[in-house]
């Protein structure tokens, strides 16, 4: 490894065992079966979980089943996060996204020091947490309030979970959130809240005479804080999806610290980040936010809002949308 990598590393700013982790992967210091087996300390250099490859560096890191199972998890609750093809491959990528996405770095770095963490639960006789558990605790530990933005986006992402609304993990919340505008400058903005099994929580609808469409979209999300109920901080998390990259590109540029403390105070106080655990934002395809746009396309009527309580009052094709995108229990991990 070259000197660059722990420089590099430094920067990522992640949880110490996680660094501690990647830092020994760098000094090919990580105890895997190839390791053993090269210093004869152990007979069998195949992986401990069962993979039938080699247990080397790039397995770990890369290609083991196991680490990407969790990574599917993930990307099934629309955190999107990459796979790759080899070891060179990875840490190429990895270099190049951290630059613009930190967020998804931190979590792809933490997920194989949990995959490695795992793995050696096994390896000791015990037994393993299932890997929708690991990815939720990955995502749990990587996820502080400075890098909580992803919106990284590659063509190997582009799968079915994508271009389809996916619920959130176990115990976390989803609220999408979107804005329409019409020549005249009548707009609406319009969100839905919904839990790990898409279930409906509750959904709004404001109108506003208003010209430009990103802003918005930003208010839109700015709004969300009004909808925000103390019993919902019970939630361990809440993943905030829009499908305008200018909005989530704004809230990125807010939140850097060499701009303008103004700025920063106003997104950071407005977007509720205190009010959570964690708080994840996400630039989501169109054909997630679906419902999302329809809330908005009826507040260019009037504004809105429905909860559990006024659920009969909520018109037929929008609880069909909902309903299209429930997940049942059996589904949720
Ligand atoms: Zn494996």
């Amino acid at each position: 490894m070259e000197e660059g990598y722990y420089k590099w590393l430094n920067k990522l700013k992640l949880s110490k065992k996680v660094e501690t982790f990647w830092w020994r992967l760098g000094n090919a210091s990580i105890p895997t079966n190839l390791y053993l087996k090269n210093r004869k300390l152990f007979d069998e250099d195949a992986c401990a979980r069962g993979c039938d490859m080699v247990e080397d560096y790039e397995h770990i890191s890369v290609n083991c089943k196991h680490l990407v199972d969790i990574i599917n998890q993930l990307n099934a609750w629309g955190i999107p996060i990459p796979t790759f093809n080899s070891l060179d491959h990875c840490l190429t990528e990895l270099k190049q996204i951290s630059g613009k996405n930190l967020g998804v770095v931190q979590i792809y770095c933490t997920i194989v020091y949990f995959s490695w963490k795992n793995r050696n639960e096994i390896k000791h006789g015990k037994s393993d947490l299932p890997y929708y558990a690991v990815a939720a605790n990955a995502l749990f530990v990587a996820i502080t309030k400075a890098t909580s933005y992803l919106s990284y986006w590659s063509t190997n992402l582009l799968r079915e979970s994508f271009i389809s609304w996916c619920p959130p993990p176990k115990d976390w919340m989803k609220i999408n959130v979107d804005a329409s505008l019409t020549p005249s400058g009548l707009a609406g903005i319009g969100g839905i809240f919904r839990d790990c099994f898409g279930r409906f929580i509750l959904a709004f609808g404001r109108t506003l005479i208003h010209w430009d469409i990103a802003h918005l979209e930003l208010d839109a999300i700015l709004l969300v804080k009004d909808y925000v109920k103390s019993w919902m901080k019970d939630y361990k998390g809440v993943i905030i999806e829009s499908d305008n990259l200018n909005v989530i590109k704004y809230i990125q540029n807010s939140l850097k610290k060499d701009k303008g403390a103004m700025t920063l105070k106003l997104v950071s106080d407005s977007l509720f980040v205190s009010d959570f655990n964690k708080v994840v934002f996400v630039h989501a395809h169109r054909e997630c936010n679906k419902v999302a746009n329809l809330c908005a396309t009826m507040a260019l009527d009037d504004s809105f809002y429905f909860d559990s309580f006024s659920f009969d009052d909520i018109p037929p094709f929008m609880v069909n949308l909902i309903k299209v995108e429930y997940h049942p229990p059996a589904d949720c991990n």
